[in-house]
């Protein structure tokens, strides 16, 4: 009776050791996984065409700028995470490719694309099918262009921004099109965690557009880093604070700004401005990457 008893317990303890043992290991598994997943995230930025705009002086409030013109670069990126990809705007129109620079009807720019972004994807053997996600900074001309081709993707967008760009004047015009066969729509109201790690991160920073937003990376070797979208054209934008005059609202684009620099600060990120010629430059030429 006495040795069943003692063999019970030593059964007992046995299991409950194995079962605080197989505990242990589940955790380090996991962070070995969080780990992996980190190490594999990989971010992409290809070019979306090129933009010269004319009329410098839209991108103020004031009369500064007259008379100047500049280069833009229009990026676009990928980002790959374990969980699955997420593409971040998607460039000019595709009907610009293979035709002569275009200007528009305002004369304010003239645009160029040279490569669609299923050419584009094919260098990494991928297909718009291959992305789980879409996400557009904001609805203008310049970052939806090629964003039809990812229908099965979810969009991830700031409901101010669907509202914005579904209304019935918007619907009427160009940028409308290109966003229209996305039908799959997660809307957002304020800043989402895409995988859930904390390593992509919309951020909404409304002004640019109602619900204009910038994208939060936090990879292994080159650390915490910000994509702008239309926060910032370009670098003096960024140093004096510059609203462009088509911009939605002056006062929610200060309020974002200093909202970025604080994040940007708090978290040491890098900033990327996704259409400044330098800041593309200094990432990886596609198809390499940053991780
Ligand atoms: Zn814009």
């Amino acid at each position: 009776m006495k040795k069943t008893l003692l063999i019970a317990i030593a059964l007992i303890a046995f299991s409950s050791c194995k079962d605080s043992k197989k505990e242990v290991n589940h955790n380090d598994v996991e962070t070995e996984q969080v780990k992996n997943e980190k190490a594999s995230i990989k971010l992409y930025a290809l070019d979306g065409g090129d933009i010269k705009v004319n009329k410098l002086e839209i991108f103020s409030q004031g009369d500064m700028y007259i008379g100047e013109t500049k280069e833009f670069e229009d990026a676009f990126y990928i980002i790959e995470h374990p969980k699955g990809r997420l593409l971040w705007d998607a460039g000019l129109a595709e009907g610009l490719v293979g035709h002569p620079p275009f200007t528009t009807p305002n004369g304010a720019f003239t645009v160029t694309r040279k490569d669609s972004v299923v050419n584009q994807l094919a260098k990494l053997k991928l297909t718009p099918k291959d992305f789980k996600y879409i996400s557009i900074s904001h609805t203008h001309f310049d970052h939806t262009g090629s964003a039809y081709k990812f229908a099965d993707a979810t969009w991830l967008v700031q409901e101010s921004e669907y509202d914005f760009i579904t209304s019935e004047k918007q619907k009427k015009g160009d940028n409308y099109p290109q966003i229209a066969m996305l039908k799959n729509v997660k809307k957002l109201n304020g800043d989402f965690d895409v995988f859930g790690d904390g390593t992509v991160v919309i951020k909404s920073m409304p002004g640019h557009t109602p619900g204009h937003q910038v994208l939060f990376l936090n990879l292994k070797d080159a650390g915490p880093l910000l994509l702008t979208g239309d926060l910032y054209h370009f670098q003096e934008n960024r140093d004096n604070r510059g609203v462009p005059s088509f911009n939605h609202s002056v006062e929610e684009t200060l309020k974002s700004m200093d909202a970025f620099e604080a994040f940007a600060k708090e978290n040491n990120a890098k900033v990327y401005i996704q259409h400044s010629i330098d800041d593309f430059n200094k990432l990886p030429k596609y198809p390499k990457y940053l991780q």
